[in-house]
């Protein structure tokens, strides 16, 4: 094993068993019903003895017309966006490079980071969890990263950075730069039409978070250049037949997901302002679909078991960044669990 692996541990997933899951930013929402009934059908059909499509050419087509990405620009599809994000980094990895980001950020950075061998330097985030433009391209100008990376919305902070921030860096950025659009599906506004202005840029989505986060199906969008290049380090057949039919299926029923998203969204600024009336809780703007709040100094840990101890998994993000300190992350459920969430944080607020 390389000495720089030891002590590395496999990711580590709540058990979340007998709970409300408020901790992974799944979609609360089952399949739509007329979904799901041509579901079996059309996995029925299907010659699983057969390797997939290796190109997944349907798919990818399909993906195209629901982004309504560009003739011009080409597509990536990952298992997940971590494995995009795996094989981006992987190509990247020269001897001396660096990857540089925000922090706090998205965990798998570093750790993809670590294990593809491209050294990490994390710029903390600004007041308000802002985008701070003039460090992070003071650190680009120092280090020449071959790799800037951003999530917009971030997580675990929710909230979107400023176009004109986000636009400075990305101009800074003298090699690739890959702008993790997990929560677009959420957010005011993303920043597709800005692969024309950039060919160094690579947007980065998934249909997790949208409500597919089972099939395990991300993608890529950028100039062919850099996609074909990618594209190489990418395993033989790594988005097997099942999720190429299912997603297909998903997609043909784009607008489905469309509403979930929007009912998501709507119910994320009523559970906004519900837990800003929690006593104690501060309540941070969010884009996504989750929603950070800080709990009073100390009390995380107490609130996050207090919550367990009534059925409801959160995400506690106390100690993991001290800009998160005393905050935990909370997905936005459906209005049912969100009300047995305000209900026991009230509880926990008066104790
Ligand atoms: C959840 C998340 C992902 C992971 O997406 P998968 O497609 O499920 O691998 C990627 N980036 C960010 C910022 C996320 O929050």
């Amino acid at each position: 094993m390389r000495a720089d692996l030891q002590g590395l541990t496999a990711y580590q997933v709540a058990d979340a068993s007998g709970l409300v899951k408020l901790d992974a930013m799944e979609n609360p929402y089952p399949l739509p019903d007329h979904v799901r009934e041509q579901w079996t059908q059309r996995l029925h059909g299907l010659a699983v003895n057969r390797y997939p499509d290796g190109r997944a050419a349907g798919l990818k087509h399909r993906l195209r017309t629901v982004s309504g990405l560009g003739r011009q620009h080409a597509l990536l599809l990952g298992n997940g966006s971590d494995e995009i994000l795996q094989i981006v980094m992987l190509a990247l990895a020269a001897p001396g490079a660096c990857m540089v980001t925000v922090e706090p950020g998205f965990a798998m950075f570093r750790i993809i980071a670590r294990f593809a061998g491209l050294r990490y330097v994390g710029v903390p985030l600004g007041a308000a969890f802002s985008l701070d433009a003039k460090a992070m391209v003071a650190t680009i100008r120092r280090e020449r990263p071959a790799l800037v990376l951003l999530a917009q919305p971030n997580n675990p902070t929710g909230n979107a950075f400023a176009a004109d921030a986000l636009r400075q860096v990305v101009a800074a950025a003298p090699g690739l730069v890959v702008i993790d659009e997990a929560y677009a599906a959420f957010a005011d506004r993303d920043c597709l039409g800005w692969l024309d202005e950039y060919p160094n840029l690579l947007i980065l989505r998934t249909l997790s978070k949208m409500g597919l986060a089972g099939l395990r199906l991300g993608y890529a969008m950028g100039a062919a250049n850099w996609v074909d290049a990618l594209d190489a380090l990418r395993l033989p057949y790594n988005i097997n037949v099942l999720t190429q039919e299912a997603a297909l299926l998903a997609l043909e029923h784009y607008a489905a997901f469309q509403q979930q998203a929007d009912l998501i969204r709507a119910e994320r600024e009523r559970l906004a302002a519900a837990l800003s009336r929690v006593p104690g809780l501060r309540v941070f703007p969010s884009q996504a679909n989750f929603v950070l709040v800080r709990v009073p100094g100390g009390q995380a840990p107490r609130w996050h078991e207090a919550l367990r101890g009534r059925g409801l998994l959160v995400k506690n993000l106390d100690g993991s960044h001290g800009q998160v300190a005393d905050c935990l992350r909370i997905t936005v459920g459906t209005p049912e669990e969100n009300e047995a969430l305000l209900h026991a944080l009230l509880a926990i607020a008066a104790n």
